[in-house]
């Protein structure tokens, strides 16, 4: 029995086309065959749920359907989808992006672009920042050189496929219903290998693994992805391969934080440092030691910036910044004599004392007041 396809999809009745869109795109990667190999329940799904977004999507089999269900929509010629390459090149816009997927192109019986492969690449945020050139081991099927990709031992297209006509689907009735499945005997090839290349066995495609330079462009962030024209997988007939997505994973740095084109750091500089203004080096992602000076005064937590040390933007020469945070240490252990000088040095009275705004009252309860706003940051 047919489910319901509002409930297929567990939208409302009333739901309307972004809200169908979005249900059907969460179901249909969950089924995704890529990601359920060998798992007939989960193409069942699969196709349960396109079926329904097929019909919910089109404002007239929408309307058929509220009004007279699946019957109404099979009285119209409605059959579903029978291979999941048809779900795949009828709802390209769902699938973009998401890998795997067949490219569709192609009718049966004539060349099919092969598949996109998908390479996770991880690498350190030096060489994200430097760019670097990488070898990827890949393993995939590529074409078979003794019959050009076409499976017959003569290197000519096999005869078109008896059983489907070269359709690469037979209609099967399930039930009241006839279903365009795909043809099992090509396996929606469309055309029938009948005398097999020893080479490849008939299947046009051998696997060969093989390495392959990626050079990595400086400034690249996590999550992104290269795409490698024609490193794919094979295609069928002599289709064209399909394309290598490189995903590109970039481990976080013990030390530096990116956001952007910006670079964070923390840098520890001695109570005194930070008194007096000092000059102090920080280590920089790529640009090895830099001297930073420290303003007068400066407090922990103050963010100092380093122009043009942060990382490059993706093909520009342009570059961010390192924005180094300033930590002050209080000394844990003192010398006899850091205690003595530091003794002397609370003798002398405010340690905090800053130079008073103009006009500022001098009695020592208003001073006292002023120190704890400046202190305690109240306006
Ligand atoms: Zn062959
Ligand atoms: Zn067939």
């Amino acid at each position: 029995m047919k489910r319901c396809y509002y409930e297929i999809l567990s939208v409302e009745r009333t739901a309307d086309s972004e809200t169908i869109k979005k249900a059907y795109r969460k179901l249909a990667l969950k089924y995704h065959p890529d990601r359920n190999p060998d798992n007939p329940e989960a193409e069942e799904s699969f196709k349960e749920c396109a079926e329904a977004y097929e019909v919910l999507r089109d404002p007239e089999k929408r309307r058929l359907y509220d009004a007279y269900g699946h019957e109404g929509l099979k009285n119209q010629g409605f059959e579903g989808f029978g291979g999941v390459g048809d779900i795949f090149s009828a709802f390209s816009d769902i699938f973009e992006g998401f890998f795997g997927g067949f490219n569709g192109g192609g009718r049966p019986g004539g060349p099919q672009q092969g598949r996109d492969l998908r390479y996770d690449l991880e690498i350190n945020l030096e060489e994200a920042a430097q760019g670097s050139d990488q070898v990827l081991d890949i393993g995939k099927e590529v074409p078979c050189q003794a019959c050009g990709g076409m499976g017959q031992k003569d290197g000519q297209t096999p005869p078109v496929c008896p059983t489907c006509g070269g359709q690469g689907q037979v209609l099967r009735s399930q039930g009241f219903f006839r279903m365009a499945t795909t043809c099992p005997d090509c396996r929606g090839m469309g055309r029938k290998v009948t005398d097999p290349c020893p080479e490849c066995q008939g299947q046009g495609h051998v696997y060969e693994e093989k390495e392959l330079s990626v050079h990595i462009p400086a400034g690249i962030e996590h999550g992104q992805r290269l795409r490698m024209r024609a490193e794919g997988e094979a295609g069928i007939l002599g289709g064209e391969p399909g394309d290598l997505y490189v995903m590109i994973h970039v481990r976080p740095h013990p030390k530096f934080e990116r956001q952007g084109s910006d670079l964070y750091c923390t840098l520890e500089v001695s109570m005194a440092q930070a008194a007096l203004g000092r000059t102090v080096s920080v280590d920089t992602l790529i640009d090895g030691e830099e001297k930073l000076k420290l303003p007068q005064g400066v407090q922990s937590g103050e963010i100092r910036r380093l122009r043009g040390l942060g990382m490059p933007h993706l093909r520009q020469t342009r570059r961010g910044d390192l924005n180094v945070q300033i930590i002050v240490r209080t000394p844990k252990k003192l010398s006899k004599k850091q205690r003595e000088l530091l003794d002397e040095f609370a003798a002398l009275g405010d340690e905090f004392a800053a130079p008073e705004p103009e006009g500022e009252s001098k009695s020592p309860k208003k001073a006292l007041e002023n120190k704890k706003k400046r202190l305690w940051g109240f306006s």
